[in-house]
């Protein structure tokens, strides 16, 4: 189970020196891809989603698939949504699965980027989830997604960035330093110096956004001052776009098998050319010592019905129930089961899959769930067994 905390990888890889690598899963051939990089080079990793891409692809179905490859991979993962837009979306990523949310409101000004993060922090942190602030402004396009990016580059100040950090209370600071999103004409000129004193004013790790196009010495400097986490998508899209240009050529004709032949090792091998030039080669074993699991934690009701109340009116109360429930950020879902057993105790269960055991309290002490069981729920159940299950 190496799902672990963000907040602990990167802290790990900020007290050693060394930057985990946040790839952006573009698709399925790329969380494949990243996922034998990490384990080949025995690596903590992070799976990076971004919001802008969910307009060509269903967030809740790839979802699925990146906690399953989290789950059964031997090295430790985490989950982070990557450029959300407002604190919904925050709340969508972690009822889907992310354990890491990164709201970017950093083209606003600093007073209302730093309230809306601190909105962002409140509702995460009380889940247990990561979040990473950004303070600056880096422009450019990231994939294929310009809009989000506008805009001209703003750099990160180191005084405004220790306040930032101390009044949002976020875990790492994404800063602004000389790089854009997606490709550059040239090469960017980085401002080590704002850099190292970015990192004497916080104490959290700094993030690179943008790192497509940087060479080896760059990304060294930018580790050696403080750079814990670096976010890579546009350099793995494009070299699954050159393959799949190979592929066209070579057989114009091909299967669409054949045209995708290749992307998955292709990001695999640049993945792992990263995780050796970032130095998070071989940390697996430490940072699976050193961080804490991340546990989804199932809050159980068993329970009967008197004879009174038919089957159709307590499914309508809980269907209804379940829109408000749902709601309460750190709410991954809701189901209602029957017993197959017509001899059983207990003839209904009542399941809510929750992000982890802090989601739990929040959800406990929600005012949604106290009005739903003391309106609905309570009056309407004879007996009943409640249980609270981690995984184990
Ligand atoms: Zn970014």
């Amino acid at each position: 189970m190496p799902l672990v905390h963000l907040s602990d990888m990167i802290v790990h890889a900020y007290r050693h020196n060394y930057a985990v690598g946040a790839f952006g899963v573009g698709n399925l051939h790329f969380l494949e891809g990243i996922m034998q990089a990490a384990e080949n080079c025995r690596a903590p990793v992070v799976l990076n989603l971004i919001e802008s891409h969910f307009e060509n692809q269903d967030f809740e179905l790839l979802m699925p698939a990146v906690q399953k490859a989290a789950r059964r991979a031997t090295v430790p993962v985490a989950i982070n949504f990557d450029h959300g837009t407002s604190l919904a979306s925050a709340e969508r990523a972690i009822r889907a699965g992310c354990n890491g949310v990164m709201v970017d409101t950093s083209a606003l000004p600093f007073s209302d980027n730093l309230w809306q993060t601190r909105d962002v922090v409140a509702m995460a942190h009380a889940c247990g989830v990561t979040v990473e602030g950004e303070l600056g402004y880096v422009p450019g396009i990231e994939g294929e997604n310009a809009k989000n990016h506008p805009g001209e580059l703003a750099y990160t100040s180191a005084a405004e960035a220790a306040g930032f950090v101390e009044r949002t209370g976020v875990d790492c600071l994404a800063v602004s330093i000389g790089t854009v999103h997606g490709r550059m004409k040239g090469l960017p000129k980085l401002d080590y110096a704002r850099l190292a004193k970015i990192r004497e004013a916080t104490s959290v790790p700094l993030v690179i956004h943008g790192g497509t196009g940087l060479t080896d010495d760059q990304f060294r400097r930018l580790i050696a001052n403080g750079v814990a986490k670096i976010d890579y998508y546009t350099a793995l899209a494009d070299m699954a776009n050159r393959r799949i240009r190979e592929n066209v050529t070579a057989d114009p004709k091909g299967s669409h098998g054949a045209l995708l032949t290749g992307v998955r090792d292709t990001v695999r091998g640049e993945a792992e050319r990263c995780i050796h030039l970032w130095g998070s080669s071989g940390r697996a074993a430490e940072v699976l010592a050193q961080c804490q699991p991340w546990h989804d934690v199932e809050h159980v009701v068993f329970y009967n019905i008197p004879a009174t109340i038919s089957e159709s009116e307590i499914t309508s109360i809980v269907r209804e129930g379940k829109k408000s429930l749902e709601a309460i950020p750190g709410v991954r879902s809701i189901s209602t089961r029957r017993t197959l057993q017509p001899g059983g105790e207990y003839r209904h269960s009542l399941s809510v899959s929750l992000a982890s055991k802090s989601a739990l309290t929040v959800f406990q002490n929600h005012p949604a769930q106290q009005r739903f069981d003391n309106t609905n729920f309570w009056p309407m159940i004879t007996d009943h067994i409640t249980l609270n299950l981690e995984e184990c």
